[in-house]
């Protein structure tokens, strides 16, 4: 399955990422998708669940964007958003667009994280406190 190996190096990456703050939870992934990239959001979820149980982000949420295709239209230079990816003409002249410009990305916007002492004071106030 397509998406099953696509969660899998979601994880890969996150868990790679999330490495650099020890001891904080990841609560949620944002993706990135295009339109072309042949993701089925549903089945994304359904292998995101399966890949991350046992691991550390277990629990964390994977937040899907889907973007549109975007061509660059050679004939009048227009960059436009197709509404289905039926058709690669451009939608201002006709043309037969040769250049996608967006559409087939799959990449991970952002990563939430949890700190596990929650949004407090920096570590230094709190150290003073605990002194004083
Ligand atoms: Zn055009």
């Amino acid at each position: 399955m397509h998406e099953l190996s696509i969660a899998a190096s979601i994880v890969d990456a996150v868990t790679e990422s999330a490495a650099a703050y020890p001891g904080a939870r990841v609560t949620a992934v944002r993706l990135r998708v295009g339109a072309l990239a042949a993701v089925v959001e549903d089945s994304l979820q359904f292998c995101w669940e399966i890949t991350t149980e046992g691991t550390p982000l277990t629990g964390a949420k994977l937040v899907v964007r889907m973007m549109p295709v975007v061509i660059h239209c050679a004939g009048c230079g227009v960059d436009a958003e197709l509404e289905g990816v039926q058709s690669f003409r451009c939608p201002r002249c006709g043309e037969l667009a040769a250049d996608l410009g967006q559409g087939r990305e799959l990449e991970i916007e952002s990563i939430e994280l949890e700190e596990p002492d929650g949004p407090s004071e920096p570590a230094s106030e709190r150290v003073s406190g605990l002194a004083g």
